[in-house]
């Protein structure tokens, strides 16, 4: 290949627009199936306008529950594993914790910051579920986190996150 072959391969590169999440659903697909395996859950990954980054919601009160780990299709999130990992934490802080039938046994402060209040979830709870998560995965911890209960948990850098699409700071 010549240089100006390489040259215009890569301006070809420059100019291609950025993948969205939805762009790389087969990648998501396939990342979020292990993860579940291994968590042994059965979140729904499902594709939402709606939610900023991403979100994890129970539907109902039914057991075994129906829940979904929901994902903005335009964004571009670089490393879906921390997402689903992220969002399955909720899921096990919530479920492993209270049970399905959210049988409020446990302190209100408790109750009150896993289910959402101060932290919205991001709890010390939460985080320590979420280290839990990336020890049974045998999976790589992030870098940096914009959660600071996880950045604690985790001994890893506390940084905010922008989302590169909507630019605003995802909330899940
Ligand atoms: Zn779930
Ligand atoms: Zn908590
Ligand atoms: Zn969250």
């Amino acid at each position: 290949m010549s240089a100006i072959e390489r040259m215009i391969g890569y301006l070809l590169a420059m100019s291609e627009p950025e993948k969205t999440n939805y762009d790389r659903r087969e990648e998501w697909h396939r990342i979020h199936a292990e993860i579940m395996d291994k968590l042994d859950l059965s979140c729904k990954l499902e594709w939402s306008s709606h939610t900023k980054v991403g979100a994890h919601v129970f539907r109902d009160e039914s057991s075994p529950c129906t829940c979904a780990i929901k994902v903005n299709p335009e964004g571009n999130f670089f490393a879906p594993q921390h997402l689903i990992m992220h969002e399955a934490a909720h899921h096990r802080n919530v479920i492993n914790k209270f049970g399905v039938e959210l049988d409020f046994d446990l302190s209100s402060i408790e109750q009150q910051c896993c289910l959402g209040g101060w932290s919205s979830g991001h709890c010390p709870h939460w985080a320590a579920e979420l280290v839990e998560c990336y020890r049974i995965c045998d999976m790589e911890l992030p870098r940096s986190t914009q959660f600071h209960e996880f950045a604690k948990a985790a001994h890893i850098e506390w940084k905010p996150f922008y989302p590169a699409i909507d630019g605003s700071v995802g909330r899940e």
